[in-house]
């Protein structure tokens, strides 16, 4: 089964149905489980870009990749807080089992002509596609500034820290910040919102792009941020989730 092909940053997608393998599941914090799956046929995505899960023939639900394009297999961070019927199958679902799912969908790429300081800036799941296109960038040598800013409410729920943390020190172009929302961290003094650090980091990294994705309230004030901060509306990218 096929959808209507549609065209991004100059090439033509075809969204497929294929059949994903859960090769590993892992459980995370209080409510997230990351998925590698493995695809019965090779996949030709962008990233930044989602799929389509088929609970049954009548019900889907998007999710980001969040790994970096690389053939056959995908990783999904899933958020299970919704806990319909998609967060369902997920938390059901064991290793060797398969779901289907159709794509690539979606147009919240990394434009292949960007240059400069690029910041990310996600809350919760909407670290999903962020990761899949700094790894790209990342993998494909770029060279000038990437700044991400993660926010969580809870300290337990910053996923993918090693990652990041490997990558600062492998990348020194690529510069990684927790903010964690929930009361308790005023006692650690970690207390933050994405929008303090990001008041924090404007002074010596004014972004020439930025990509948000996660809570809309967090979108809307970076964007309003951002234009403050006279960063072009155009080269502003966000990915909303609702
Ligand atoms: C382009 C795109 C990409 C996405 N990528 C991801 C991803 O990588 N990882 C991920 O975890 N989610 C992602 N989502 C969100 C995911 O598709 C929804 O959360 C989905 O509705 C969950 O399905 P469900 O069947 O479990 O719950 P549903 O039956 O759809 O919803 C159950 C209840 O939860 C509420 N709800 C739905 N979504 C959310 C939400 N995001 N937060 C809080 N409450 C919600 C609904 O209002 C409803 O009351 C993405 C959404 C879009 C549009």
């Amino acid at each position: 089964m096929t959808n209507l092909k549609f065209k991004i940053n100059n090439k033509t997608q075809i969204p497929t149905r294929f059949k994903a393998r859960v090769n590993s599941k892992i459980s995370f914090g209080t409510k997230f489980l990351v998925f590698k799956l493995e695809l019965d046929h090779k996949i030709e995505y962008m990233a930044g870009q989602y799929v389509s899960i088929l609970v049954d023939e009548k019900t889907r639900r998007a999710y980001s990749i969040s790994s970096a394009p690389d053939g056959k297999r995908i990783e999904l961070l899933v958020d299970t807080n919704p806990n319909g019927p998609a967060s369902n199958l997920f938390k059901n679902i064991n290793i060797g089992q398969s779901i289907d799912i159709i794509g690539p969908y979606g147009r919240f790429v990394v434009p292949e002509d960007v240059k400069g300081t690029l910041w990310f800036v996600a809350t919760g799941s909407g670290l999903a596609p962020l990761k899949s296109q700094i790894l790209d960038l990342l993998n494909k040598g770029y060279k000038d500034r990437i700044v991400l800013v993660y926010g969580t409410k809870f300290e337990e729920d910053v996923v993918f820290k090693d990652l990041f943390e490997n990558l600062m020190s492998k990348y020194p172009n690529f510069q990684y910040y927790i903010a964690i929302s929930h009361f308790d961290a005023l006692l650690t003094q970690n207390y933050k919102y994405v929008t303090y650090i990001s008041k924090r980091l404007i002074s010596n990294s004014l972004p020439n792009y930025a990509f948000l994705c996660g809570h809309p309230k967090m979108m809307e004030d970076m964007k309003k941020f951002l234009i403050f901060h006279k960063v072009n509306l155009t080269n502003i990218f966000s990915e909303s989730y609702v």
